[in-house]
């Protein structure tokens, strides 16, 4: 490894991942003033090129007939954007008879950029799994600690829906829905008759001209990028404002190896790799925020081994992840 490069700021806080919890992160903190880098694992995203809304079939190099050949893995080139969900080249194991397929997205914005925008909140009785079923933890945290954030996010993002009062699918500050097409008001009706909830979507889509964003014009391509932004991505809803405040230094491909603890056994500074150049860098930051997805980010954690914490970092019940 080559000699590490010492950056020649601190930072106020070191964002590692852009996507949902990252991108979140930065808008809040570069808009309350503070000074933020952000490291990225995946190369930047340019809507107008990368994203084949409103392509043809023969614009694209297969076709659209898949990536790489993967058309039965449902990876066709038309998927938003550069490379889908599964990452070549770096496997991961799983317990036998499991099914559990680790989907990542590497590129700014992360897997905001393929989410189904189906925008739920958790309900009261998901802190409670303990208590109701015996599985899992209750959180330390309970729904109405958390509403008041899942307000300001609806309220930002944009989503819609409806009110219903249903108990386990908490209402939210809504947009007005789309207009039920034909299919669905024959099974509202159906359902109407059997007793049976049926409610519209929630959805991260805009309705109408929210925050400055165009209202979807009912294309259908979501899942090839919106190039008007009326559905929610970090690296669209997120990170231009983040970036217009002039307080975000956004590094792409870039791979945190390391969070590094000082002596004082606080987090001090990210050891990464700079994956164009192959070499060690290394970030100051006063904090530290790990957002690179939930399974990604305990990597990180239990990578980040030292004297003081020979298991890894948050990791002293041996449980992280
Ligand atoms: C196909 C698909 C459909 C989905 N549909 C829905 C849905 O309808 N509703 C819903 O609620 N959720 C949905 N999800 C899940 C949702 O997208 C994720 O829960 C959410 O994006 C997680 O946010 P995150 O910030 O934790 O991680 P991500 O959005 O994955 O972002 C993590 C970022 O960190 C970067 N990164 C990782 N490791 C490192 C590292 N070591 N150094 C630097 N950067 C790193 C990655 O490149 C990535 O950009 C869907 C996901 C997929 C893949
Ligand atoms: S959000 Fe609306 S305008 Fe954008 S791609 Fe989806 S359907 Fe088309």
């Amino acid at each position: 490894m080559s000699q590490i490069n010492r950056s020649p700021k601190t930072y106020d806080v070191c964002v590692i991942g852009s996507g949902a919890g990252g991108g979140m992160a930065a808008k809040i903190l570069t808009e309350g003033g503070l000074n933020v880098v952000m490291l990225e694992a995946g190369p930047q995203i340019y809507p107008e090129k990368d994203y084949k809304m409103l392509m043809w079939p023969y614009d694209l190099p297969h076709r659209g007939a898949g990536i790489g050949g993967r058309a039965s893995e449902n990876f066709s080139e038309f998927l938003a954007p550069n490379g889908a969900w599964q990452i070549d080249g770096e496997p991961y194991t799983s317990a036998e008879g499991a099914n559990f397929q680790w989907f990542r997205s590497r590129i700014v914005g992360g897997r905001t950029n393929h989410w189904g925008r189906i925008a739920l909140r958790f309900a009261p009785v998901d802190f409670q799994s303990k208590t109701r079923d015996g599985l899992g933890d209750d959180w330390p945290i309970t729904y109405d600690d958390l509403a008041p954030y899942y307000d300001k996010v609806e309220s930002y993002i944009g989503v819609f829906g409806t009110k219903e009062n249903v108990s386990s699918a908490p209402d939210g500050v809504f947009l007005p829905p789309p207009k039920p097409r034909c299919t669905e008001i024959l099974i509202k009706k159906a359902c109407d008759k059997l007793n049976v909830t049926c409610i519209p979507a929630r959805l991260a889509i805009l309705t109408k001209a929210h925050n400055g964003r165009l209202p979807c014009h009912y294309c259908g391509q979501c899942s090839r990028g919106c190039t008007t932004a009326s559905n929610f991505s970090s690296s669209q809803v997120l990170l231009p404002p983040a970036m217009a405040t002039g307080k975000l230094t956004l590094l792409t491909g870039v791979m945190a190896r390391e969070i590094v603890v000082g002596k004082d056994g606080k987090a001090e500074a990210v050891s990464y790799i700079d994956k164009a150049t192959r070499t060690e860098k290394r970030v100051y930051a006063k904090a530290i925020v790990v957002a690179a997805s939930a399974c990604e980010s305990a990597r990180l954690l239990l990578n980040s081994k030292s004297v003081l914490f020979p298991d890894g970092l948050g990791n002293s019940t041996g449980n992280v992840g």
